[in-house]
């Protein structure tokens, strides 16, 4: 599989056209940003990490029943995924009051929920990707009922995959953003799984394992990204 031409040059990911029209090439940046680009910076082996560790986690998900874009890892930065055409929505499910869920309710950080949410931000940079609910994403035909139905289904059950294979690997999920895409009338799931797009603590220490570190100035990133891949134990 040969990249042809730059599709799209996103905050950390290049997106590549193939010869196959419903096949695209994927090569993830080290490249960081935060704060809807406002903070820039680099993290040195996390184009590596987030590759590979998303496609572990789509094959998981993929055994479970959640339709992904993935098609074959090329090598560590790049990948063949099919080409979709994206919900300009943010999925985000949180089952830890965290980031802007935290400010929002006036809560610290790290209190476990009853039960998860789900919530949506609309896909726009120049908006800074505002909050927004079913009613508005349907109302300006950002998605039909029956793509929210499904992208709903699929992102709590990603969730429960997701939770129960970190609380294995002494992780906790505290919240992550998905993104999915029309391909041939499904939705699947498209984008990364990553420390780039999930919080996660440390069981024990509470520790951040993930953004946060670069967002926060909190230091120790590369290690951060590294020690998560670590636990993943992928060959
Ligand atoms: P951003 O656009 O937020 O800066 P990235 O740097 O990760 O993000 O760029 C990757 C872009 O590719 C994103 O806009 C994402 O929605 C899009 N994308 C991810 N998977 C697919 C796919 N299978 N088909 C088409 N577009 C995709
Ligand atoms: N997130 C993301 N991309 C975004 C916004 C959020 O991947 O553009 C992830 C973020 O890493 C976290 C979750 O979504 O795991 C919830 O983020 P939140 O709404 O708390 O926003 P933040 O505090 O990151 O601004």
């Amino acid at each position: 599989m040969e990249k042809k031409e730059l599709l799209y040059e996103g905050k950390a990911k290049k997106v590549y056209t193939t010869e196959d029209p419903d096949v695209l090439i994927v090569s993830y940046k080290d490249d960081a940003t935060a704060f809807n680009g406002l903070k820039k910076g680099t993290i040195v082996g996390k184009g590596a990490i987030n590759n590979r560790m998303t496609n572990f986690i789509f094959r998981k998900l993929e055994e479970k029943g959640i339709p992904t874009h993935l098609i074959q890892e090329l090598n560590d930065r790049e990948t063949a995924v099919k080409k979709v055409e994206i919900l300009p929505l943010e999925v985000i499910v949180r089952n830890y009051s965290a980031g802007s869920f935290a400010k929002k309710m006036g809560m610290e950080e790290g209190i476990k929920f009853s039960r998860p949410t789900l919530e949506f931000s609309y896909k726009n940079d120049d908006l800074g990707d505002p909050f927004i609910n079913s009613y508005y994403a349907l109302a300006l035909d950002l998605a039909t009922q029956e793509e929210i139905d499904a992208l709903t289904k699929y992102a709590f059950l990603v969730n429960e995959v997701l939770q129960e294979y970190f609380d294995g690997l002494n992780i906790d999920l505290i919240d992550f953003k998905i993104e999915f895409g029309r391909y041939h009338g499904q939705v699947i799931l498209a984008d990364e799984i990553s420390p780039d797009t999930c919080r996660l603590w440390d069981k024990d220490t509470r520790e951040k394992l993930d953004k946060d570190r670069f967002r926060r100035d909190l230091g120790g990133t590369e290690d951060a990204y590294e020690e998560v891949f670590g636990r993943l134990g992928i060959q």
